[in-house]
């Protein structure tokens, strides 16, 4: 049989908790074989409850799961065959490393033998070959986070769900495993949701990011789409860093801002309509001579420097914006070149 498209799908999933309007509406979403899918957004957006519904803990009142291809409805989690990680490392505190790791292929009736082969094996791979007959008390929090992927990777399943598998992590550890999840992710070939709040680990692990807000899933695309084109305010405003202003269309190439009017390239609405105004920090340029379109002059309040690249907070008539440049020499005006604007709807409703 080949391979199916996703091997994950929902299709119009719809769960809400008993005796609420809370949870997921209308998801449809897939992932495909191999693939690093993150989920983002504020929390209690519904990210955990997507997992719960793909794992089979809840059931969806609409809508179908589909997983290897076959509608999951009725198959309890364990038979789902994914592995789950989660925030908080869930190990059994009075079984070692390795008995945590084997204990899926226990309940799946392997003998000890295989097993404690197995479990060495793929504590071997995540870097802990020598600490396999260590209680979980005897372990890093990092160290503990690895014997869980481990423990999720060790029965082959045909999928991985991580629900904020580095929250708990202090921030440089947090790092490093982004990369250790990346890498066995890859090896073991293994569609993989991975979901976080935050959204540098989203934008540098995943192969596509899916952002919800109120249990909706607003926009799914590759990180750099994801930041190049956000399809409203909000996802703009929640994955990196951003300048957003409300704007009025005065014209088929101009916006009003709360700064002055922008020059911008042909962009087809409505003269009066409001829009979200969007420019990235980078997209701000250093000023150039007056005269020049879009040239502000204004004041540094805040410069600070960040190595390659300073960030800096610029005042044009009590507004600030925010720009980043690698040019490290006296700012008195901003240049924002039309390429560098984009209009956006100004409160989420767009699906994609
Ligand atoms: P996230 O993981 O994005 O932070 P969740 O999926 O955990 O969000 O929760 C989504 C919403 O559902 C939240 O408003 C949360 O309070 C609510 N919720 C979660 N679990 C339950 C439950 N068992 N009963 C009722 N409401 C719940
Ligand atoms: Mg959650």
């Amino acid at each position: 049989m080949s391979e199916p498209e996703y091997t994950i799908a929902l299709e119009g999933v719809t769960f809400t908790y008993p005796g609420t309007d809370i949870g997921v509406h209308d998801v449809t979403l897939g992932i495909r074989p191999g693939e690093l899918l993150a989920v983002i957004g504020p929390s209690g957006c519904g990210k955990s409850t997507l997992l719960k519904i793909i794992a089979g803990f809840v059931q969806p009142s609409h809508g179908r799961v589909i997983i290897g291809g076959k509608d999951a409805a009725g198959i309890p989690p364990r038979q789902r065959n994914i592995g789950i990680v989660f925030q908080t490392y869930t190990l059994f505190p009075h079984m070692t490393a390795w008995e945590n790791v084997a204990y899926p292929l226990k309940l799946r009736g392997q003998d000890q033998a295989s097993r404690r082969a197995k479990a060495v094996d793929i504590l071997g791979r995540v870097g802990l070959g020598t600490q396999t007959d260590n209680l979980p008390a005897q372990l890093s929090g990092g160290q503990q986070q690895r014997v869980a992927l481990a423990r999720a990777l060790v029965f082959d399943p045909q999928a991985l769900l991580l629900d904020e598998p580095l929250s708990a992590l202090d921030a440089a550890l947090r790092v490093e495993m982004r990369d250790e999840i990346r890498r066995l992710q890859r090896m073991h070939h293994i569609a993989t949701m991975h979901i976080t709040h935050d959204q540098e680990e989203a934008l540098s692990m995943a192969d596509r990011v899916a952002v919800m807000q109120n249990g909706r899933l607003v926009q799914v695309d590759k990180p750099r789409d994801i930041y190049a084109r956000p399809v409203n305010r909000e996802v703009a405003d929640f994955i990196g860093q951003a300048n957003l202003w409300t704007g009025h269309i005065t014209g088929p190439t101009n916006v009003g801002t709360p700064f002055g009017t922008l020059t911008t390239l042909p962009h087809g609405r409505n003269t009066g309509d409001k829009v979200a105004v969007l420019v990235r920090p980078e997209g701000l340029l250093l000023g150039r001579g007056p005269g020049d379109i879009n040239s502000f002059t204004g004041a540094v309040t805040r410069d600070r420097f960040l190595g390659s690249f300073r960030r800096f907070d610029f005042e044009i008539g009590g507004v600030t914006l925010l720009g980043e440049t690698g040019d490290m020499g006296e700012i008195t005006a901003i240049h924002i070149p039309p390429t560098s604007i984009q209009l956006l709807p100004e409160t989420g409703s767009a699906q994609s």
